[in-house]
C-alpha cells in the first residue's frame, strides 16, 4: 500500500494499516514534519475520541489547552455538557500536533516513510497501481491513497473532478513581532472580521485580516502585511518582523468520487473549505479511520473489494456537510449591516441549549450517522465510551478498541452466541454496564443487549444476540463464517 502525503491524514491512515499488519509506506515531499504556518488551531470532540480509541489522546491533551467555549460563525457558546468524555475543544496548533503525531506513527508504530520525494503520477491495472516518484523511480502497490492535500497530484492524475465554489474572499494570516502593543481581540468593520491574539503569555502575535479585495497566492510579503494592518487598524503597530505570513480563501471544493479502481482520496485531497469552525484536520483524520480497516480487510481478502465503496458512501456526505456549514459560517464574517443583523439573530439562538448542542455536535462530528440501515438508534452512530465491568476487571469501550479490531460487546448474560466462526477477526467481550445511555443531540436511548462495533468505533449492528441479523451483519462487515 502506498500513501501519497504524510500530513495528518496520511499519517493516520498509515497508523490504521500498520495496526492491521498491512504493508504500507508513505511518500512525503517534505524533509520533516515542520510546518511554516499555523493551519489547524486544535482538535474537536470526535477527533479526540478517535485518538482515544487508539490510546493516544492523553499526550495531545497534555500538550494543549482545554476550552469549554466554541462558536459557530464566530458566535461563542458553551460546549462542555455534551455526552462525551471529551466535551471540550483542545487548542493545539497543527505545527505542534503534527510532529507529535508523527512520533507515534513513524516512531512508535514504525511506519516507513520516503521523504523528499513526491508522487508525480500513477498508472493502474485491475490488481494494483504503479506509482511514479519525483526521482524517476516507481513503487508497485495494491492500492494508492492520495492524502496529498488540496492540490492533490493523485486526484488530478486520476482525473477526478474537484467541484464546488470559487473563492470570494481571502484572508491574510501571520505571526508577527511588533514594537507597540497590539490591539488583541476581534475587530469588525465594513470589510469583515479581523482578529489578533498572542501565542502564549509573551509570545508573538497572530493576526488574521479579511482582505478588502480577493487576492490569490500563498506568499504575501511583509509590505503586504504592513499595508493590511494599516488598512484595518490605521497603524502597523511598529511591525518588526513576521515569523510567517500566509493566505487562505473560502474556496470550497469536493472530489466527485473518493475512489477510482485501486486509487482512493482522503483528507484535503478529497475536500477543501475555509477554516471556519476548525473542521478540516479532524475530517481528514476521520476519513483515514473510516478507510483504514476497510482497506486492510480487502488487502487480506477478508472482505470483497466492494467494501471500499462504503468509504465514499459514508464519508462523502460527511464532508459535503462540512463544506456547507463552512460556507454558511463565512457569511457571519461579513461586516455590512445585513450580516450584522444575521449575527445578532444567531447570538440569540445559541442561548438555547438544543441549538448549541446541535451546532457543536455538527462541528465536532459527534452527531455523524452513517446510513447502515437497522432499527436501533445506535446503528451507524459512534459507540459511546461506556465504563464497563468485565471478567478481567473494569475497562472502557475505547480501551477495547485500541487494537483497531472489530468488537462484539455483549452486555447481557454471557453465552447465547457462538463467535467461533468469526473469532479470528472479531473479539467477543462480555461486560456489564449499568449507567445511562445518552447520545449527542439524540438524548437518552434504550440500552441494546449487544453491539457490534467496527474498528472505527461506529456501531454496525445492535440488538439481541440470538437475532438472525447478527450473523448477517458479521458476514457483511467482517467476512463470512470460517
Ligand atoms: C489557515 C488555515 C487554518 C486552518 N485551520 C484549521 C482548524 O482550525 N482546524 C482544522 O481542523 N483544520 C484547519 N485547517 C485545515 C488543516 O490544516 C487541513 O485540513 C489538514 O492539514 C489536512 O491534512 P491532510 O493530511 O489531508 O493534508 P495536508 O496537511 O495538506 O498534508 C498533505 C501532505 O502531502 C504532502 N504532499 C503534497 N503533495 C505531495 C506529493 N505529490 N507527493 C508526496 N507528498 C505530497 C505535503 O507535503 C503534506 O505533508 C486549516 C488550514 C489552513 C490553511
Amino acid at each position: 500500500m502506498v500513501i501519497a502525503g504524510g500530513g495528518p491524514t496520511g499519517l493516520m491512515l498509515a497508523a490504521e494499516l500498520r495496526l492491521a499488519d498491512v504493508d504500507v509506506v508513505i511518500v512525503e515531499r517534505r524533509a520533516d514534519q515542520f510546518l511554516d504556518s499555523s493551519r489547524s488551531g486544535g482538535l474537536l470532540s470526535r477527533t479526540l475520541e478517535v485518538l482515544d480509541q487508539r490510546g493516544v489522546a492523553e499526550r495531545f491533551i497534555a500538550a494543549g489547552q482545554v476550552f469549554s467555549m466554541y462558536g459557530f460563525g464566530g458566535m461563542p457558546f458553551d460546549v462542555s455538557d455534551l455526552p462525551s468524555r471529551h466535551s471540550y475543544v483542545l487548542a493545539l496548533p497543527q505545527s505542534t500536533f503534527e510532529p507529535m503525531f508523527a512520533d507515534w506513527v513513524l516512531g512508535e508504530l514504525g511506519v516507513p516513510i520516503i521523504r523528499q520525494r513526491a508522487v508525480t503520477g500513477f498508472t493502474q491495472d485491475p490488481i494494483g497501481a504503479d506509482v511514479a516518484l519525483s526521482d524517476g523511480t516507481s513503487l508497485r502497490a495494491g492500492y494508492l491513497v492520495g492524502c496529498d492535500g488540496g492540490r492533490s497530484v493523485v486526484r488530478k492524475a486520476a482525473g477526478i473532478d474537484f467541484v464546488g465554489v470559487d473563492a470570494s474572499t481571502s484572508w491574510m494570516i501571520a505571526e508577527m513581532e511588533t514594537d507597540e502593543d497590539p490591539l488583541l481581540g476581534m475587530h469588525h468593520d465594513d470589510v469583515g472580521m479581523h482578529a489578533m491574539n498572542r501565542a502564549g503569555a509573551d509570545g508573538p502575535v497572530r493576526v488574521v485580516i479579511t482582505e478588502r479585495e480577493l487576492t490569490l497566492g500563498d506568499n504575501p510579503s511583509i509590505d503586504d502585511l504592513r499595508n493590511a494592518l494599516v488598512g484595518v487598524w490605521g497603524t502597523d503597530f511598529g511591525l518588526r518582523r513576521a515569523n510567517w505570513i500566509s493566505r487562505f480563501t473560502d474556496a470550497t471544493r469536493q472530489a466527485t468520487t473518493y475512489r477510482t479502481g485501486r486509487v482512493l482520496l482522503a483528507g484535503d485531497a478529497a475536500h477543501v473549505h475555509p477554516p471556519h469552525g476548525g473542521q478540516g484536520m479532524g475530517t481528514g483524520l476521520q476519513d483515514a479511520v473510516n478507510l483504514g480497516w476497510k482497506l486492510a480487510q480487502v488487502v487480506k481478502q477478508i472482505s470483497p473489494d466492494g467494501l471500499l465503496d462504503t468509504y465514499h458512501a459514508e464519508r462523502h456526505p460527511v464532508a459535503a456537510r462540512v463544506l456547507a456549514n463552512t460556507m454558511a459560517q463565512g457569511l457571519f464574517n461579513r461586516g455590512d449591516a445585513r450580516h450584522q443583523a444575521l449575527r445578532a439573530s444567531l447570538a440569540d439562538l445559541v442561548t438555547i441549549d438544543e441549538v448549541r448542542w446541535r451546532l457543536y455536535a455538527m462541528l465536532s462530528a459527534l452527531d455523524i450517522r452513517y446510513d447502515l440501515g437497522g432499527e436501533h438508534p445506535l446503528i451507524g452512530r459512534r459507540m459511546p465510551d461506556l465504563d464497563l465491568q468485565t471478567p478481567d476487571g473494569p475497562t472502557r469501550v475505547f480501551t477495547l478498541l485500541h487494537a483497531a479490531t472489530p468488537l462484539l460487546l455483549n452486555l447481557g448474560a454471557p453465552g447465547g452466541f457462538d463467535i467461533a466462526p468469526w473469532s479470528d477477526r472479531v473479539r467477543l467481550v462480555n461486560a456489564e454496564y449499568d449507567g445511562a445511555w445518552e447520545l449527542p443531540v439524540i438524548g437518552a436511548i434504550d440500552a441494546p443487549a449487544a453491539a457490534l462495533i467496527r474498528p472505527d468505533g461506529y456501531v454496525a449492528w445492535a440488538g439481541d444476540l440470538d437475532h438472525a441479523s447478527l450473523p448477517v451483519a458479521l458476514t457483511e462487515w467482517f467476512g463470512p463464517a470460517r
